[in-house]
């Protein structure tokens, strides 16, 4: 093997400016960068173009996945699970010609209170699939011609995360979070126009439907001379995301009023929040504030139970990243050994359970913790927090 030139092209040493070498050969700049152009190519998104139905993930396997990052939840995960498979066989679908039957997207809503891993569920299956993904906040959104952000905003910020590659974009995953909040204020159709709840609800149609929308590249009315990027929407998925507060009330009246299958019994045995969650239906989102035509393009509603406190605990230790390791990893780049007792971890989930923050004041509390031997840092040492130096520490 000449050491002196690429074995893929044959250019020598002299012309190249990298030459990396392998055990039976070499390959220089030129050859990595074409190489790279190939895969970069043939791979999309994540799934190979021309991918076939047995290229896809399956349910079980995409639930697998986010069962390393989230913590219960199944019945959510397995309806995100589905709703992206079916996503991507849709896809699919859409590529062979002359088919009669058009499938339809699903979206997804999920109902579920603040810190039970809403975000983190969406923001897992994008990881796995690889495809853009944005999180949005409903409340900044108003109304076109009011203060605020116009809903096509929603895909500039797409466009951003997939680097203004506009195939790309057409096929990521968008999170709007707090849609519960552009709720209209009352069931009934109002006299008075309401410009933060409907009249966004309205917007968002547009988007959910599938359409070609012009988007502004850089988000925002300032720019009014910018030219739009047409972005078509139907391959996007979107997920909402809320917590709804009160809507529990709302399926109880309603499954009282039918009185089927529901007896009061039922309703004081342990659990009775997730029982009476389980029967959730767009029925009950609609009285809650949702127009009609908004509920009808997201056909899949689920539900995220309450955290308990076992699984807090959980969360602290088991998912990949979870806050424990991440400690634990802190403190071992200064060759601290840092074990947390199992009543130390407790500790610290009644004093979040208490904040009501979910498990999103964990990290908060863990910080809090272990402030002090963060800044008293002693390289070489053990320290073992114990349930009592939790208790001192958060006094
Ligand atoms: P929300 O339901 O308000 O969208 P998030 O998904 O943002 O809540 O959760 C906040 C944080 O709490 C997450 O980043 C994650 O660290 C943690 N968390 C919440 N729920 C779970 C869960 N079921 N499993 C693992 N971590 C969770």
């Amino acid at each position: 093997m000449n050491p002196n030139q690429c074995s893929f092209c044959g250019r020598k040493r002299s012309e190249v400016e990298i030459l990396v070498s392998g055990n039976d050969g070499f390959i220089c700049n030129h050859c990595i960068e074409q190489a790279h152009t190939m895969i970069a190519g043939s791979l999309k998104d994540g799934v190979a173009v021309g991918y076939e139905i047995e290229d896809l993930k399956k349910p079980r396997e995409i639930k697998e996945f986010l069962d390393r990052y989230v913590i219960g939840q199944d019945q959510a995960k397995k309806q995100l699970s589905i709703a992206v498979y079916n996503h991507y066989k849709r896809l699919l679908h859409a590529g062979v010609e002359d088919r009669e039957v058009e499938l339809e997207k699903s979206n997804i809503i999920m109902i579920g209170e603040t810190g039970t891993g809403k975000t983190l569920l969406a923001k897992t299956i994008a990881k796995e699939l690889n495809v853009p993904f944005c999180i949005v906040d409903a409340t900044i959104l108003t109304e076109a011609g009011y203060v605020g952000e116009d809903v096509e905003s929603i895909l500039s910020r797409l466009l951003m995360v997939a680097d203004y590659d506009v195939e790309k974009a057409e096929r990521g995953i968008v999170f709007i979070d707090e849609i519960d909040k552009i709720a209209r204020k009352s069931d009934n159709p109002s006299l008075t126009r309401d410009v933060s709840g409907e009249g966004v609800q309205q917007g968002l149609l547009k988007l959910l439907e599938g359409s070609i929308v012009n988007v502004p590249p850089q988000g925002g009315r300032k720019h009014p001379d910018q030219k739009y990027i047409q972005v078509n929407t139907q391959n996007i998925l979107f997920i909402a995301g809320g917590a709804f507060d009160g809507i529990k009330e709302i399926i109880e009246r309603r499954l009282n009023k039918q009185a089927i299958g529901f007896s009061s019994e039922k309703l004081n045995t342990v659990g009775e929040e997730d029982y009476v969650l389980g029967h959730i239906n767009a029925i009950d989102l609609r009285s809650f504030g949702l127009i009609p035509e908004l509920l009808g393009r997201f056909p899949i509603i689920t539900y995220l139970d309450k955290l308990t406190k076992e699984s807090m605990v959980r969360i602290m230790k088991e998912p990949k990243n979870s806050i424990v390791n991440q400690f634990v990893e802190l403190f071992k780049m200064d060759e601290v050994d840092l074990v947390f007792t199992d009543e130390a971890i407790e500790a610290i989930v009644e004093e979040t359970i208490e904040k009501g923050l979910g498990a999103r004041g964990l990290r908060g509390t863990t910080e809090k913790v272990l402030a002090d031997y963060m800044y008293e840092i002693d390289e070489h040492s053990k320290i073992i927090l114990t349930k009592e130096a939790v208790l001192q520490r958060l006094s």
